[in-house]
């Protein structure tokens, strides 16, 4: 990934964590230290084979592991991992690798952001989500209260590895999960990847790795191109939260009960019905992006909650323009603008279409 045409790091694909010696050697980390930041789950099946490798090429390994669960991605255990890190004696040269899904990348990212001011860290992604999201782009932050990822810092990581084959463990619902962001890419930027998609519906489901392989690489790219254009979120990268802005407010009333990409296919499906009410996309356009999502796994409706409530979290959720909800929209398949003037009306429209 480049800033003003300079690479400041790789993103790597491969089908083992093997090929992390290699990448992980160019940081000369033999007189440092290196924390593997890694969830409960993660650590189970795939802690020790990391630290083989890492182990290989950094001078003490340390670990630092935290419940699984987005319950879990807050200032209490970021507190605990700087505690760890005293305790353990990092310094500024030392680094963090996160190794798991969102929640580690977010929390493990924010933690090194601010820890002595900033340290480096890689991202090792396992989910689907993390491989083709929110690995990349140097996003990390944690939930405050109620607040989705309300405290936060950009800070790029050195390095993004991804292995693939981390896929084939993945439970089902956090496979369908990942494929709530992939379809959102399609749709905001790039029409011919959401047909590749469907056409491919049965081995990416599958998770035949050749195909995932080029899942990722095409959703990377995407994403790539967009946090290189607008690292910071000044314009176009806050298309990225296409599905977002209800999806948030699902999540947040759910009590996070409900998987975060499966709340953006859900945002996606209701702003499709703002596009389509809006004159921008047609009624079949609306209805194909609506079974997309629910061939892919994701539900698409919700139950239970008030529109008051949602309009209150729409509200309050930091996507906010003085004062205005920014809503991303579709101007067609593949194409996406913000608009900061949707009436009440409007956006409860969307939720009609999701809301059961
Ligand atoms: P997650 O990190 O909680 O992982 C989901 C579950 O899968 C966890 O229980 C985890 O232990 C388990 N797991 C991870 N890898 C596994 C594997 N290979 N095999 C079996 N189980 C595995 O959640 P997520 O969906 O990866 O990430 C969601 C988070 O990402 C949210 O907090 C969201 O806000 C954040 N996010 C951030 C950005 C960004 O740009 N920083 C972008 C999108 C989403
Ligand atoms: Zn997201």
């Amino acid at each position: 990934i480049c800033r003003n045409g300079d690479p400041i790091y790789d993103i790597c694909m491969k089908t083992s964590f093997d090929g992390l010696k290699k990448e992980t050697e160019a940081f000369d980390l033999r007189d440092h230290k290196i924390c593997i930041v890694t969830d409960s789950n993660v650590a189970a099946l795939y802690l020790e084979e990391v630290k083989a490798v890492l182990s290989q090429c950094c001078s003490k390994i340390s670990v630092f592991i935290f419940p699984a669960g987005e319950e879990n991605k807050n200032l209490n255990t970021v507190k605990e991992l700087y505690e760890h890190l005293i305790r353990e004696h990092f310094d500024r040269k030392d680094m963090l690798a996160a190794l798991g899904g969102g929640v580690t990348g977010d929390l493990c990212g924010f933690a090194a952001a601010t820890y002595l001011r900033g340290i480096d860290f890689i991202q090792i992604p396992t989910t689907l989500l993390s491989q083709v999201d929110s690995s990349i782009g140097g996003k990390t932050g944690v939930d405050f209260d109620a607040y989705k990822n309300m405290v936060g810092a950009f800070h790029m990581p050195r390095l993004v590895y991804t292995n693939l084959e981390a896929l084939l463990t993945l439970p089902k619902e956090q496979f369908s999960s990942g494929m709530g962001e992939v379809i959102k890419h399609g749709l905001i930027r790039d029409k011919a990847y959401y047909q590749w998609l469907k056409d491919n519906h049965d081995a990416i489901m599958a998770r035949d790795l050749s195909v995932c392989r080029e899942m990722v690489f095409w959703s990377n790219e995407i994403k790539k191109a967009v946090v290189e254009k607008d690292p910071t979120e000044q314009g176009e990268r806050a298309y990225l939260n296409f599905g977002h802005t209800l999806g948030h407010a699902v999540e947040k009333l759910k009590d996070f009960s409900l998987l975060h990409g499966h709340c953006v296919g859900l945002g996606c499906v209701a702003a499709a019905r703002i596009c389509r009410l809006k004159g921008l996309l047609t009624w079949q356009e609306e209805m194909d992006i609506r079974e997309t999502m629910e061939r892919f796994g994701i539900p698409v409706t919700v139950n239970g909650l008030s529109w008051d409530a949602v309009y209150q979290a729409t509200k309050s959720d930091k996507k906010m323009d003085s004062g205005s909800v920014k809503f991303i929209l579709l101007k067609k398949i593949g194409e996406a603008y913000a608009d900061c003037t949707l009436t009440e009306q409007e956006i409860q429209a969307g939720f009609d279409a999701v809301s059961v």
